[in-house]
Parts: structure tokens; C-alpha cells; sequence
């Protein structure tokens, strides 16, 4: 199995290029901040616990997004691999996804670093608000919000991903067939 986590600030583009990667890889694309949204949608519980802290540009808690997550790869009958988006952002959640495939006897492949200066993210996520109407995309207060939690609780991963010899860093500048293809380089090298 194929069991990919793209990593990345807000902004990265790790949505669209998660898009691209499921179609060639054919796998099972697991975004955490989709499963909230269409919670806050559906006006469960969790949207509404979600949406409490997304709309302060904060992380949802570990122990709330953990079992969202497991539960969600729960309903994938033998997939030929799974794309985590926006999954891990803290060294918890890592910890947490590393025992959950272990006892499925699964592992994570690789973790793909989508790397991004970060006066890009803040311009490119402010225009994507304009477009997609998200709402933590068009405060500009909130956007720094969730560059500041990226900074202080998601980045350390990389060096958790680095340990186990799994960090494969992309430059996430470019157009998205550029950024697409060196992602798949990555993949296929192994
Ligand atoms: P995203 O769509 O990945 O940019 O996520 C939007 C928002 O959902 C984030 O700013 C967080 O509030 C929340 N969120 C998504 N994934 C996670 C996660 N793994 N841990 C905690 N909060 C999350």
C-alpha cells in the first residue's frame, strides 16, 4: 500500500495537489479540514465543536481529530493506499497515526514537505477565499492565526518525519503541473 502524507502550511496547495495524486495513484484521499467542513455543513456535534476553534484559525483538538480520522479510515474496504491532507499537524496526531497503522500492519510511505515562503501563503490564501467563499480564508487575522499554529505545533513534524527517514521536501512554487510532477518523482522513486 501507498500511504502518502502531504505536508505543508496553509496555502501550500496540498488540496489540489492531493486532488491530482488520488487520480494517478488511485488512492483515498483523507482530508481533515473537508471532514470538518462537511460536518459544519451537516450541522453535527462536531462541526459545531469544529467550527468553534476553525473560525479563530485554530487547531481543532488532538483528541477529537484523532478519532475523526481513524473512523474515517475505518470505512476504506482494502484501498490501495490512503493520501493524508492537513493530517498529522502535531507531533500527537503523528504519534497517534503511527500506532493506529501499526496495529492495521500498515505504515506510512513517505511524507511529502510542500515547501512555500510564507508571504506567498497569506496572498494565495486570501485570493482562494474570494473563490471558494471559506470564510477562515478571508480574514486576514485568522489566516495569520493558522500560519502562526503551523509554525509552532505542524512544523516540528517535519524533523518527527526526518528521524524515520521519510521527509521528502518539494518546492511548492511553480505552476501545478510542475509542482505535480515533482511530487510524482518523489513517489516513484521511492
Ligand atoms: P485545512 O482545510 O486543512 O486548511 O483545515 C482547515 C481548519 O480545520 C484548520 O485551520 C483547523 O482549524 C482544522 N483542522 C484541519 N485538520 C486538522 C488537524 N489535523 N488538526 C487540527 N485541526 C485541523
Amino acid at each position: 500500500m501507498l500511504n502518502l502524507v502531504l505536508f505543508g502550511p496553509p496555502g501550500a496547495g496540498k488540496g489540489t495537489q492531493a486532488e491530482k495524486l488520488v487520480k494517478k495513484y488511485q488512492l483515498v484521499h483523507l482530508s481533515t479540514g473537508d471532514v470538518f467542513r462537511a460536518n459544519i455543513k451537516g450541522g453535527t456535534e462536531l462541526g459545531k465543536l469544529a467550527k468553534s476553534y476553525m473560525d479563530k484559525g485554530e487547531l481543532v483538538p488532538d483528541e477529537v481529530t484523532i478519532k475523526m480520522l481513524e473512523s474515517e479510515v475505518g470505512k476504506h474496504v482494502s484501498p490501495k493506499g490512503f493520501i493524508f491532507d492537513g493530517f498529522p499537524r502535531t507531533t500527537a496526531q503523528a504519534q497517534a497515526l503511527d500506532k493506529f497503522l501499526t496495529t492495521k500492519n500498515l505504515s506510512i510511505t513517505m511524507t511529502l514537505a510542500l515547501e512555500v515562503e510564507v508571504e506567498e501563503l497569506t496572498k494565495r490564501i486570501l485570493l482562494r477565499g474570494k473563490e471558494s467563499g471559506r470564510a477562515d480564508d478571508q480574514d486576514e487575522d485568522i489566516v495569520r492565526n493558522r500560519v502562526k499554529e503551523y509554525n509552532n505545533k505542524t512544523a516540528p513534524l517535519k524533523d518527527f518525519y526526518l528521524k524515520q527517514g521519510k521527509l521528502k521536501s518539494v518546492e511548492g512554487t511553480g505552476s501545478i503541473d510542475e509542482i505535480f510532477n515533482s511530487l510524482c518523482k518523489e513517489i516513484d522513486n521511492g
